[in-house]
């Protein structure tokens, strides 16, 4: 399981929404600035420059061809009606009595002026920012809008840069969560998230020496009490009082079957141990839970239509799915509906699932639920016998298959373990 924040939730992304707003704050002021102090500004200074112009050449009458004379030199176009007759140096001058009625242009757009000619005629004078001009003022936002990208870009890529130290954490710490004690997280920087990195290193190392040293601890202490175990057994045959030599015998047999399971724990180790065949797993399942047919609450198995094959160990996959279903029957209630079995193919995968009406298993006991010697309820377990061992002897023979083991709870009530094994190719 590789748990990364949801995109909303993730710092990566925050950063870069607030770089994104800032620059979208920046960008708007600019454009307030222009829009509503700078345009009005430069609107106020051409309009005086303008008016002061056109009400000096309009006494001096100028002609058509001075008024296309000037048109060329000063963006200022002229249209006359008067006396003198009707001409205009540009067809998109409007009359003097229209103009007057739109005012002044915007910023950036057409201003006019009408002024009265000394023969009675009357002057619209246009005035108009030339193209040039236009360009150059729209250039401003243009450019700043690239570089608010360009920054905002250099620094998307400077904060992936920087926070990939996290990432690479996270998921080291989903790695070690799924129990993967092999993770080493790769330092990438020489700052506080590479001291960070150092140590959760060093962590792992400490939990893979404390793991090795208690599997290892189990290991010889198992070993050790081979030897007394035997000397036990022989020694037995010398009690002569019945009763005590059965109870005697049947607790040798379980540290025997005990011990024997501790070894195998250890042999599975790192997927040693395991000798694998062709096997149709759909007849391997319903030939365990064959044996389970007499005890309450019954086992339904919903064989599917056809068989499904695999490479598996098939004494040991029989363990796996004995211990499974030993559970599913031995923790089920009084009113509990029988154990169901399923094995169904999906693709490239096998999937053994055994669902039963039990108890459940509280959510806070799951992550240690495949540990050796780990029992939800100690004295529920006592009445029910075992020890502890089953589980995480199924989680190594399924590893060393290259498959796993998932357990989950079921509504309203129950448990249900998954077995998925690769199918053979
Ligand atoms: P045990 O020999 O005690 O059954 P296991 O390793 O097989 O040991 O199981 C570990 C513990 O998990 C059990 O002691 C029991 O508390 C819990 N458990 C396993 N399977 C089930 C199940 N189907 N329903 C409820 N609890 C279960």
């Amino acid at each position: 399981m590789n748990e990364r924040a949801a995109p909303g939730r993730s710092v990566f992304v925050k950063l870069v929404a607030i770089m994104l707003t800032m620059a979208a704050s920046l960008l708007a002021l600019v454009s307030a600035f222009f829009v509503l102090y700078l345009g009005p500004l430069m609107n106020a200074s051409i309009d005086g420059v303008v008016h002061e112009y056109v009400h000096t050449i309009a006494p001096s009458s100028p002609n058509y061809e001075r008024a296309k004379e000037m048109a060329a030199r000063l963006d200022v176009e002229t249209r006359y009606e008067g006396p003198a007759g009707a001409w205009a140096t540009s067809d998109a001058l409007p009359k003097p009595a229209d103009a007057r009625r739109h005012g002044r242009g915007m910023f950036g757009g057409r201003h006019y002026f009408v002024t009265s000619a000394p023969d009675g005629g009357t002057y619209l004078f246009a005035f108009e920012l030339s193209e040039r001009m236009r360009t150059a003022h729209l250039l401003v936002p243009a450019v700043l809008l690239f570089l608010v990208a360009a920054v905002v870009f250099a620094a998307h890529g400077f904060l992936r840069r920087l926070l990939l130290p996290v990432r690479l954490l996270s998921d080291g710490v989903a790695k070690l969560s799924d129990g993967n004690l092999d993770v080493v997280v790769p330092r990438r920087s020489g700052d506080e998230f590479g001291a960070l990195t150092d140590a959760f290193n060093r962590m792992v190392g400490r939990v893979k020496d404390m793991v090795r040293t208690r599997d290892q601890l189990l290991l010889d202490v198992s070993h050790e009490l081979r030897s007394p175990l035997t000397r036990l057994k022989v020694a037995l045959e010398l009690v002569t009082d019945r009763d005590m030599k059965t109870r005697m015998t049947a607790d040798l047999a379980e540290m025997d079957v005990m011990i024997g399971e501790l070894l195998e724990l250890e042999r599975l180790r790192d997927g040693r141990g395991i000798v694998t065949a062709r096997q149709n797993i759909v007849a391997l399942v319903a030939d365990v839970t064959r044996n389970y047919d007499e005890r309450a609450p019954g086992v339904r198995f919903s064989q599917p239509a056809s068989a499904i094959f695999a490479d598996v160990d098939a004494e040991r996959l029989r363990i796996v799915v004995r211990n499974v279903l030993e559970n599913a029957v031995k923790y089920s209630l009084p009113d509990s509906r029988p154990v169901e079995i399923t094995a169904s193919q999906n693709g490239e995968s096998v999937s053994i699932r055994v669902a039963d009406d039990g108890p459940g298993i509280p959510e806070r006991d799951m992550p240690n639920l495949f540990e050796p010697f780990f029992r939800v309820d100690r004295s529920r377990s006592r009445k029910t016998g075992g020890y502890g061992l089953g589980l995480s002897i199924a989680k190594r023979i399924i590893e060393a298959h290259g498959g796993s083991i998932a357990v989950e709870n079921r509504l309203p009530r129950g448990t249900s373990f998954t077995v998925t094994l690769p199918v053979s190719p």
